[in-house]
């Protein structure tokens, strides 16, 4: 039988309601104890690594469970991490970059209601995170609501429904129905993983506004040493107000920029459009159908290896656990 390890780190799934609201309180011995059967399937060891909503996640909390990983590797078949929803993408995006090419399962899964609530998703979100985690399914994914979605394509997108991912510019990894693992995309591995230890977190993200000003940039710029630019459609930045000088001052100052989109899907194309055209021999980067949080996550990783704009570069566009998909411009 398959021996997973389950590693508690807080979430609605282990809250209980307290006089100020939800909060996370049960360990994952007590979010075992809910599923019984589970032990049909594998054998569960616990470690309570930490117990917080994740709105309170930091990346130093995404280099401990990536250490907490390695720590076991070899103890264990699989691994299921319970987190809270609102970070829960971020977290795997970061996990994917930290724990590459893994021939064993890093499931991430929640829920959108406690555990001990009459109506919730926590066990069957937990028990199918188990049955995926035992299934020799390779590499990092959240499995919630049924569905198995890569690490690096998975977004919150209902703040209330049970289905609270979508898997953004990917299909589904695999579905899980009545209990059974139906899987879709294996995903590539290695005979051993590599693990990485260390994010550089001078990363910033900026969501452009109709009419805001350039200084948000600026400021922004002057405090990191990356910045994500969410821009329009397929991207673009303003053409008055000094946006595109700005823009090569900071390249010159060998800054990392990426323009992304807000819209959710299919992702961006600078050469479409003048006010994105434009940009394209300034040096700046465009994320192409990565997730933000995908984004977010690589930059760190990438700036904690080099501050070279050619490596940075190469680095950037180089596919991670199918991250970028775009023939793009290596
Ligand atoms: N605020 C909670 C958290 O992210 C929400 C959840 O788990 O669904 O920890």
């Amino acid at each position: 039988m398959k021996k997973i390890l389950l590693i508690g780190t807080g979430g609605t799934i282990a809250s209980e309601v307290t006089e100020d609201g939800l909060a996370p309180e049960l360990t994952s011995e007590q979010l075992l104890a809910h599923i019984p059967t589970i032990s049909d399937i594998c054998t569960v060891a616990c470690i309570q690594l930490l117990n917080l909503d994740s709105t309170n996640m930091e990346p130093g909390h995404w280099r401990r469970m990536a250490r907490c990983i390695r720590d076991h590797y070899d103890d264990y078949d699989g691994f299921v991490l319970t987190h809270g929803t609102d970070t829960m993408a971020y977290t795997a995006a970061a996990l994917s970059y930290l724990v590459q090419q893994s021939p064993k399962s890093v499931v991430l899964t929640g829920a959108q209601k406690p555990i001990g609530f009459d109506s919730t998703d926590s066990k069957i979100n937990l028990a199918d995170a188990f049955r995926v985690a035992a299934s020799d399914f390779p590499g990092v994914s959240i499995v919630f609501n049924g569905k198995v979605i890569l690490g690096t394509r998975a977004q919150k997108t209902h703040s209330k429904s049970f289905q609270a991912f979508s898997s953004i510019n990917y299909p589904y990894l695999g579905v899980l129905r009545d209990g059974a693992l139906l899987p879709y995309i294996r995903q590539d591995c290695a005979a051993a993983p590599v693990f990485y230890d260390d994010l550089d977190t001078k990363v910033a993200l900026l969501k452009l506004t109709p009419g805001c000003g350039k200084e948000t940039l600026d400021f922004l710029l002057s405090r990191n040493d990356a910045l994500i630019i969410e821009s329009f459609g397929v991207g673009g930045l303003p053409e008055a107000g000094g946006f595109f000088e700005s823009i090569r001052a900071w390249m010159e100052k060998k800054k990392t920029v990426v323009l992304t989109t807000q819209v959710q899907n299919e992702g961006s194309d600078l050469t479409v459009y003048h006010v994105g055209h434009r940009l394209k021999d300034t040096g700046v980067l465009e994320a192409y159908d990565m997730t933000t949080e995908a984004v977010y996550a690589k930059l760190m990783w990438i700036l904690a290896q080099t501050r070279d704009p050619a490596k940075i570069r190469r680095m950037f566009y180089t596919p991670v656990a199918k991250d970028i998909l775009w023939p793009g411009e290596a």
